[in-house]
């Protein structure tokens, strides 16, 4: 159902896993969520404990897509989760557990501090974890009705080529990328326009990202081209990838465990807010966390609210450019789930509240005089924290790590490192989701060590390779007309 839902239509408002699957928004503007969270006992955790990833996101998955047959199922995170699509782990870790720990540090006085490695997938960044099921899902599903679909999107970097490499090559999918002209990274743009795939387009836009961005709200606004064309999309607000991300807070729970009482906070380093969304349902299921500790970068949105109850969304000219480009947001598109639990469910409540963020620019739940509510006072029961970092404390984090443990991070899963610092709790593991690979932000551990982040095998040379792309003037019609001569449709 969704979160915006009148009370009087939320019952007769129920859908399938698999409709909601290729759909985007409710139609009344709000997310989807299941109508009650299905709940795990400590029977299963235990039963869990030993299981492998593909099949502990069996587990987990049959709980939401009661209407894919079990066997369907089985068979598609049969085929996800494999050592091979993760094959990008570090010295030291199992590809074979897809999502492995690595304890950083143990206190004298109980505290420790364990890294869940999320970005061994292909394209280097924990995006992979969600969006290859995302392509087989879809693969699946499309040719269950015999349809097609022609994903279309824009990227400045990590979403877009998570997109293509989930993509590249199924069944009855497109994609259409667009990307700003000349303004990705040299690595980033490789690793998209090397795809040689008939089924991948790129397409840089002469422009800047928002250029972009706007001729990808122009174009789904047209709505008979739209369905024409049968364009979709996967941005982070698709309910499949949030329930796909909740499986590796389970493993990770069960991994760093021996029993269902031992608790375990984790530290997300966040911008949409999708992972650490995640992280909530997980923990409203029954998965024992303690604290769930955003980390944000100078964009501090969630870190604002999180220390203060008011939410409060930044123009474009206050959204900085920083070293953790993949969390510069100034508007977290998955934070209306959690509004939702916390003002009970209410979809009248949310709706005003998340009409008020379009009017107003944001909403104040701290409870003072004049604020929308007051509901600020129960973060904590569901376990919200949050901290910043800057770029002088990614450098600083990146330069312990690799002198203390010696391995090096990227510059996101820094911020993450030095917000759980300051949450670790004697007697709690915090564990860090680490959501990207240094290689990935070469540039910024460069500056911090003096020496260039280790490539994982096969990107060695990633840049001479060939690459098939094409440039487009931000011109809506020429793009209409670019995708159509290539649907055919
Ligand atoms: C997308 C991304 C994030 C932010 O995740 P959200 O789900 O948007 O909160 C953090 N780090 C990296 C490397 C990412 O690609």
């Amino acid at each position: 159902m969704s979160t915006r839902a009148a009370a009087s239509a939320a019952a007769s408002s129920s859908q399938q896993f698999s409709d909601i699957l290729l759909g985007g928004l409710a139609v009344d503007g709000g997310l989807f969520l299941p109508a009650s969270y299905p709940q795990v006992t400590g029977a299963e955790l235990d039963a869990w404990r030993q299981l492998s990833y593909a099949d502990l996101a069996y587990e987990i998955l049959k709980k939401f897509a009661t209407d894919i047959p079990d066997a369907d199922l089985r068979a598609l995170t049969a085929k996800t989760y494999t050592k091979e699509v993760y094959k990008n782990a570090r010295q030291g870790e199992k590809a074979s557990q897809i999502t492995p720990l690595r304890v950083l540090e143990e206190g004298a006085n109980g505290t420790k501090l364990v890294l869940q490695a999320l970005s061994n997938g292909p394209t280097l960044a924990f995006k992979d974890m969600a969006m290859q099921l995302l392509g087989n899902l879809f693969e699946y599903a499309l040719a269950k009705q015999n349809a097609q679909l022609n994903i279309f999107g824009a990227t400045s970097g990590d979403t877009g080529s998570a997109a293509e490499y989930a993509m590249r090559g199924k069944k009855g999918i497109r994609v259409f990328m667009l990307s700003p002209h000349k303004k990705m990274s040299a690595f980033q743009t490789a690793q998209m326009f090397s795809l040689q795939d008939p089924n991948i387009f790129n397409i840089a836009i002469e422009g800047v990202f928002d250029d972009a961005q706007d001729m990808v709200k122009a174009v789904s606004n047209d709505l008979p081209f739209k369905a024409q064309q049968k364009i979709g999309t996967v941005n982070s607000i698709n309910w499949a990838r949030v329930v796909a991300q909740v499986v590796y807070y389970f493993r990770g729970y069960l991994s760093a465990t021996t029993s269902n009482d031992q608790k375990v906070s984790f530290t997300v380093p966040s911008g949409n807010f999708g992972n650490i969304c995640a992280g909530h349902i997980a923990r409203m299921m029954g998965l024992p966390i303690a604290k769930l500790v955003a980390a944000t970068n100078e964009n501090d949105v969630l870190d604002e609210f999180f220390r203060t109850g008011v939410y409060r969304v930044r123009k474009s000219a206050e959204t900085y450019h920083t070293s953790s480009p993949s969390m510069d947001i100034s508007k977290a598109s998955n934070f209306e789930r959690f509004i939702y639990d916390l003002v009970g469910r209410d979809g009248d409540r949310t709706r005003a509240l998340f009409q008020k963020v379009e009017t107003h620019g944001g909403f104040d739940l701290s409870g003072k005089p004049g604020a929308d509510g007051d509901e600020f006072k129960q973060v904590a029961k569901y376990g919200f924290k949050s901290g910043k970092s800057t770029h002088e404390d990614r450098l600083n984090t990146i330069r312990d790590v690799a002198d203390d443990y010696g391995i090096v991070i990227d510059t996101h899963t820094a911020d993450g490192i030095k917000v759980a610092r300051e949450n670790l709790e004697p007697g709690v593991t915090m564990i860090v989701l680490e959501t990207a690979l240094a290689a990935k932000f070469n540039e910024t551990i460069l500056d911090a060590l003096g020496e260039d982040a280790e490539r994982p095998e096969g990107f060695e040379n990633i840049e001479d390779l060939p690459q098939k792309f094409v440039v487009m003037p931000p011109d809506v019609e020429k793009m209409k007309a670019y995708i159509a001569a290539n649907t055919g449709l």
